[in-house]
């Protein structure tokens, strides 16, 4: 399994393994039988080797404010389901608690298998991927439980999602909070892009918000982001509100800057409470928002834009170059806002800012210094001066 477990993982390396990815993406037949070859059992054991490895202990309840519960024998019947919480698009998950472990809630992520078919390829990614993202911004993994019918995963519970969040609030969010959202946001993601992890599937949904304003990247499960499936297994429609145009023009060469639209996107959702590029129907639907917000680009604005493979059949009519903040004066209210949003919306991708940049951006100048030296697995709430206050239930 040794070096199995090593390729899996090499997949989910953007850059330089690009072509590897591509081939077990693309060629069906030999990916059903690498996928066959893959034991869950190995993906197990690696998961509980690097729990007990010495240089990587367990979190501890200082660290992430939870009990560990990693000594659990990956056992369905360790836990009782309370509710569902979400119908995701090959998973179910639950609000759970662990008889085990004092009660500790949990989310179980469920993945239904067909006998003949193993546990999803994304599945597999999704295990490989999170066990090695311990950050205080990222969803936890306990554990994994592997029956002949399902997959399940063990994720420390939060909460709700940005979305959920966002609706219950009524629109958009106080622009302390959304400063300190962003911050985390960007924080997360910086560790996986680090690691050379892409997200591929920012979007509020994915995003989880705890009561004291935590927040955490989660759903780490798109291996097919590139070919922009319109449906998934289930039915469901992918959304595309988040996708980059470089993306949706037919771009394959992309890396980091994927993510970095998409956070864009989000960042003005919460400033305004409404998404900022809701597309109705298919890519080119999506990318004539775009081009209506911010202008159809041209060679001069985005040299090589017309060698995308889509160009010619998606930028038909020329829309003038605009700039966001004439689009949304409200981001011109919140200090830097405007500026940070058009940085990160920038629709070539090489003109597009890293999370590294974004964090030491202007927007953030009130917080602490502190915020860029803290421990991974620390939140940004162990800085005394910086506090969460809940929104007031519905504040429009
Ligand atoms: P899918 O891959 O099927 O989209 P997700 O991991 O995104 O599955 O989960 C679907 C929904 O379930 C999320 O949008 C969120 O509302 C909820 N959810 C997921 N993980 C958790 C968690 N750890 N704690 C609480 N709710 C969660
Ligand atoms: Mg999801």
């Amino acid at each position: 399994m040794g070096s199995l477990s090593l390729d899996i993982e090499n997949m989910n390396v953007t850059n330089e393994h690009k072509d590897k990815l591509e081939k077990s993406e693309e060629t069906t037949s030999r990916f059903k039988q690498f996928k066959r070859r893959i034991s869950i059992k190995g993906i197990k054991r690696s998961l509980s080797r690097e729990s007990s490895s010495p240089t990587s202990p367990p979190p501890s309840l200082e660290e992430n404010g939870n009990v560990d519960i990693c000594a659990t024998q990956g056992r369905l019947e360790s836990y009782k389901k309370i509710c569902r919480l979400g119908e995701g698009s090959y998973a179910t998950v639950y609000k759970a608690h662990s008889i085990t472990n004092t009660n500790q809630i949990v989310a179980l992520k469920e993945i239904h298998l067909q006998e003949e078919e193993g546990a999803p390829f994304t599945a597999i990614r999704e295990a490989s991927l999170l066990k090695k993202l311990k950050h205080a911004n990222i969803v936890r993994l306990h554990d994994i439980i592997h029956t002949k019918k399902s997959l399940t995963f063990v994720f420390e519970y939060v909460n709700t999602d940005l979305n959920t969040h966002l609706e219950n609030q009524g629109g958009s969010l106080h622009p302390s909070n959304v400063c300190l959202f962003l911050f985390q946001l960007l924080r997360g993601l910086d560790f996986c892009h680090r690691q050379l992890i892409l997200h591929r599937d920012l979007k509020p949904q994915n995003i989880l918000i705890s009561e004291n304003g935590e927040l955490k990247l989660a759903d780490f499960g798109l291996a097919r982001a590139k070919s922009i499936p319109s449906k998934t297994y289930s039915h469901e429609v992918v959304t595309l509100w988040y996708r980059p145009p470089d993306v949706l023009l037919g771009s394959k060469d992309y890396s980091i800057q994927l993510d970095m639209w998409g956070v864009g996107c989000i960042f003005v959702e919460m400033i305004t409470g409404q998404a900022l590029f809701p597309g109705m129907k298919d890519f080119k639907d999506q990318l004539e928002r775009i081009f209506k917000t911010l202008g159809t680009p041209t060679e001069q604005s985005w040299p090589g834009v017309s060698s995308l493979r889509y160009y010619k059949e998606a930028c038909v009519k020329s829309y003038r170059q605009k700039s966001l903040r004439t689009s949304i004066p409200k981001l011109c209210k919140i200090p830097w806002a405007a500026e940070l949003a058009e940085q990160l919306l920038q629709m070539d991708p090489k003109r597009r800012i890293d999370t590294k940049v974004s964090m030491l951006h202007q927007y953030f100048s009130s917080l602490p210094p502190s915020v860029h030296s803290l421990p991974h697995t620390s939140s940004i709430y162990n800085i005394p001066s910086l506090v969460y206050r809940p929104e007031p239930s519905n504040n429009n």
